[in-house]
């Protein structure tokens, strides 16, 4: 491997892992099989890259810092199984990086700065992904991983309620600052999450439905629903009105949003 460079770009999230039992507990949780095709996104110094080659899948890294893309690809290009593409994962093209009737999971360890709009690209992508097993801000881990059972509120929101409808989810460790050069000022956490079968029709639509709900997240839903989702207010039973005379957003458990949206009624 060329000498690496000895800084690391804020810009870029960097924080490169240099715990070997946080890799190898990730590696092992993404449960990689022979034949399977495998998407890193920011491979960094190659960390975790490394040790997925070794397992006998393809890979595909997105990476998009050049010079670190520069090093891995001298690193790593020898290997039939590997393949580099130098690019800001949100720009990309995801059918580019997919490949089709292939066992597709996605391995990361994210920067911070993008794991939200990422989050909403896996779920957009989701059909074609068997699996993700990422490291993210533990926050954001418990906020996507929230089950919605009533408990730390503050936690709860969209990103819980979307995970919800469309993943099964897993919290799977947590990782103290101490397992990265340079340490970041957060602690991390490793979450892992699996695509329902359910197809959710006209998802944009639902997802936009449970947006305006959080944005009037201490407003009383009822209130809410009556001012500005007159069709869903007006199919409500006077029973469903009752029981959410004292909700909130945070309330709602992510079934009872897609009742609400696809049925108009409240549900469970
Ligand atoms: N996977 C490595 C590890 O665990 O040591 C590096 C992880 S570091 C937290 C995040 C990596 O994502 C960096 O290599 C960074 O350059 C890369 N990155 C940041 N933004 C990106 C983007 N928009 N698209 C692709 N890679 C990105």
């Amino acid at each position: 491997m060329s000498k690496k460079r000895p800084y690391a770009r804020k810009r870029f999230g960097q924080h490169f892992l240099c715990d070997q039992s946080v890799i190898e507990k990730t590696i092992a949780a993404a449960d990689i099989k022979p034949g399977d095709h495998i998407i890193e996104i920011g491979p960094g110094r190659g960390a975790l890259t490394g040790e997925l080659l070794v397992k006998g899948a393809d890979i595909t890294v997105v990476e998009i810092d050049r010079d670190l893309a520069g090093d891995l690809k001298k690193r790593f290009q020898h290997q039939g199984n590997f393949r580099l593409i130098t690019q800001d994962i949100l720009k990309s093209d995801w059918h580019g990086i997919i490949q089709e009737g292939r066992c597709n999971k996605v391995v990361a360890n994210l920067p911070y700065n993008i794991s939200t709009p990422l989050f909403f690209q896996l779920v957009e992508q989701r059909r074609q992904i068997h699996s993700m097993t990422i490291m993210v801000q533990k926050e954001v881990a418990e906020r996507i991983g929230h089950q919605g059972d009533g408990k730390k509120l503050k936690d709860y929101g969209v990103l819980s309620v979307i995970a919800g409808s469309v993943f099964t989810t897993s919290m799977l460790f947590k990782v103290p600052p101490g397992a990265f050069n340079p340490k970041p000022k957060v602690d991390s956490a490793v979450i892992q999450l699996k695509p329902l079968v359910n197809t959710l029709e006209n998802e944009k639509a639902f997802f936009d439905f449970v947006r305006r709900a959080f944005n009037l997240r201490r407003k009383l839903l009822i209130n809410h629903l009556k001012n500005n989702e007159s069709q869903v207010y007006q199919s409500l039973t006077d029973e469903d009105q009752q029981a959410l005379q004292n909700l909130r957003p945070e309330n709602l458990s992510p079934q009872q949003y897609q009742n609400l949206f696809y049925l108009g009624r409240l549900g469970q």
